[in-house]
């Protein structure tokens, strides 16, 4: 069967609620005829329950870009999947390169954060990539997979089928300097090998990799027909209500 394409925006720390209401109403009109690809906002943690609000009744689902593994604590600054599932998040991206380089995200968190993510009916999109270093040093693959089987570690196959990889190379995040069609093609399709040898081949052919870095409506036509390749996580673009539809409605 085929995958089912998943474009998801990443607004990281942009847009205060108006912003992202006014965002997504402009957004609304211009991808509600598209019935082929999961369209997803992921706005910061504030404007959530306002841009959840404004997307009910479109074709946009809402997620989040962190979680947290406990149901509620003594955690300062996170967020727990209850507080996600009552603003409406059915998506949250997990271990995003800014967290991991920033804030000491590490792989352990990202397979307890997808865990909780998963237990509570929210589709993880966790991401994985290498440094401009790593991809110099020739150890990308190595390097990639290895996060990789550290996210998954203890989902089931059949779990494994329903999650969502996005593979963004480090040195093409933000910097308008996206991966060739070959270059993402190459990880992509390495990351679904890996998901077979750890699970099985009914779980690789299920499991959605997206491509993210500099995605543009100029590059996603060619990106989305690598056979490995089933969606975009975009950061920029995801920031223009045009750009987001044209990426969309690629
Ligand atoms: C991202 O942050 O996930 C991303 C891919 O950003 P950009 O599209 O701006 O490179």
């Amino acid at each position: 069967m085929a995958r089912r394409p998943i474009i998801a925006g990443n607004w990281k720390m942009n847009n205060t609620i108006a912003a992202g209401v006014e965002l997504v109403k402009a957004l609304a009109p211009l991808v509600k005829d598209n019935n082929t690809v999961d369209i997803v906002v992921c706005p910061t943690a504030t404007a959530l329950s306002g841009v959840g609000e404004a997307l009910k009744g479109t074709n946009i689902a809402l997620g989040a870009q962190n979680v947290h593994w406990e149901k509620s604590g003594a955690y300062t600054g996170e967020i727990s999947t209850d507080m996600l599932k009552e603003v409406g998040a059915t998506y949250c991206v997990l271990g995003h390169s800014e967290r991991r380089d920033y804030f000491g995200e590490t792989d352990e968190g990202v397979n307890k954060r997808a865990h909780a993510a998963f237990a509570a009916g929210i589709t993880p999109i966790i991401c994985c990539g290498e440094s401009l270093e790593i991809r110099e040093a020739g150890n990308y693959i190595n390097h990639v997979v290895n996060q990789i089987n550290a996210a998954l570690e203890g989902f089931k196959a059949d779990e494994v089928a329903k999650l969502v990889i996005a593979y963004e190379p480090i040195w093409a995040i933000g910097t308008g300097k996206t991966a060739t069609f070959e270059q993402a093609e190459e990880v992509c399709k390495a990351i679904r090998e890996a998901v077979a040898k750890k699970f099985d081949q009914k779980a690789a052919d299920a499991i959605r990799i997206q491509y993210g870095g500099s995605v543009k409506p100029a590059t996603i036509k060619d990106l989305m027909a690598q056979p490995n390749v089933d969606g975009a996580l975009v950061g920029g673009a995801a920031l223009k209500a045009k750009d987001f539809s044209e990426i969309v409605n690629f």
